[in-house]
């Protein structure tokens, strides 16, 4: 429920209605916006305490309206929060008139290739370095990542080569320490119902990058970012990395194109694309990436190695130093055709 009240109503019409709000056991929130003074409330109000409450808040001076929120989930959707949401990671803006692109490669390997990935992305306008540490891997038997050992090197490489980093965490235990390493925490698609996982990221209030599940729902996955937002988190950013295909024959995922303009327009949080994980094949993930940018995403973020064919994981869907180089080109003209930039 949001109870709007007059632009420049007095303080003590708004402590009025906070009060009547309080006494009822609920929690009262400030909503940013520009147009009047919005108080919200985001537990859930059952249709025999909502009716009557929404009536005597009507009648308190100043109060001119009471929308009741539609949605399941309050903090994440613009009907609560009209203003967008501007994500910051050490500088970098995600949300704003800027698409932003995140690259590197889907694990840290060794210093060298670290190194040189975020080398050659940061020189091609790449504004954060992704590279998995801990690599929830569909067989135990795959490359599990170098955990410790990738987060020093990620810790490294950040302050060395002055980039942002971003790394995903899969276990809620390692969230205090992984955000010691790195500027942003990815959770990743298989994590998105994490609930111990989404706690725990929510917390520790650092950004947090949060890939929708590939069997999720958008209202399933804007939930998941609810339970961030709810725990404290502030900086959420959304990533579509592609649903379950139809057909595994020539792609691995389907990236979820029609989520992009939905999610922007039911979400006041910035939405990127992962193009890598949503086609899964290096030859077109440019083609992707141009379309998310098209259909509005605030950014991407994209697979790039060294040396693709002895990447450890991903390597099929990892771009060459030279074909990121290429896109890099290609997302500025086709974000300019959005009246947006690359910059
Ligand atoms: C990744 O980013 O390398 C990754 C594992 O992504 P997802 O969680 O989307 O599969
Ligand atoms: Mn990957």
């Amino acid at each position: 429920m949001i109870v709007l009240l007059q632009k420049g109503a007095p303080q003590d019409q708004v402590d009025t209605v906070i009060n009547v709000i309080e006494k009822r056991g609920m929690q009262p929130v400030n909503m940013p916006g520009e147009e009047n003074i919005a108080i919200g409330i985001t537990s859930f109000i059952s249709p025999e305490v909502r009716y009557p409450l929404a009536d005597t808040l009507l009648a308190l001076p100043g109060v001119f309206h009471v929308v009741h929120v539609s949605r399941p989930y309050k903090l994440a959707s613009r009907e609560f929060h009209k203003v967008q949401t501007v994500v910051k990671v050490r500088g970098v803006e995600i949300g704003g008139p800027n698409c932003v692109v995140i690259a590197g490669p889907c694990a840290v390997e060794s210093e060298e290739q670290i190194y040189e990935s975020a080398r050659v992305v940061k020189a091609a306008g790449a504004k954060l370095l992704r590279g998995g540490a801990f690599k929830p891997r569909t067989s135990p038997y795959s490359f599990q990542g170098l955990q410790q050992e990738g987060l020093d090197l990620l810790k490294q490489v950040g302050r060395d080569i002055d980039i942002a980093t971003v790394t995903e965490v899969v276990d809620p235990n390692d969230v205090e320490t992984v955000c010691a390493y790195v500027d942003m925490l990815q959770i990743g698609a298989r994590n998105m119902q994490n609930f111990a996982l989404l706690i725990a990221a929510g917390r520790s209030g650092h950004p947090v990058l949060l890939k929708r599940g590939p069997s999720a729902t958008l209202d399933e996955y804007l939930n998941a970012a609810e339970y961030l937002l709810h725990h404290g988190a502030s900086n959420v950013v959304l990533c579509e990395r592609g649903v379950h295909p139809l057909d595994r024959t020539y792609t691995r995922n389907t990236l979820d194109i029609n989520a992009i303009p939905v999610l922007k327009d039911i979400s006041h949080l910035p939405v990127i694309a992962d193009p890598s994980h949503g086609i899964g094949h290096a030859k077109f993930v440019p083609n992707i990436a141009r379309a998310a940018i098209a259909a509005g995403a605030d950014g991407v973020i994209i697979e790039v190695h060294p040396c693709p064919q002895e990447a450890m994981s991903d390597g099929q869907q990892s771009l060459t130093p030279d074909a990121f180089g290429t896109l890099m080109h290609s997302l500025k003209r086709v974000a300019a055709s959005v009246d947006r930039t690359v910059d």
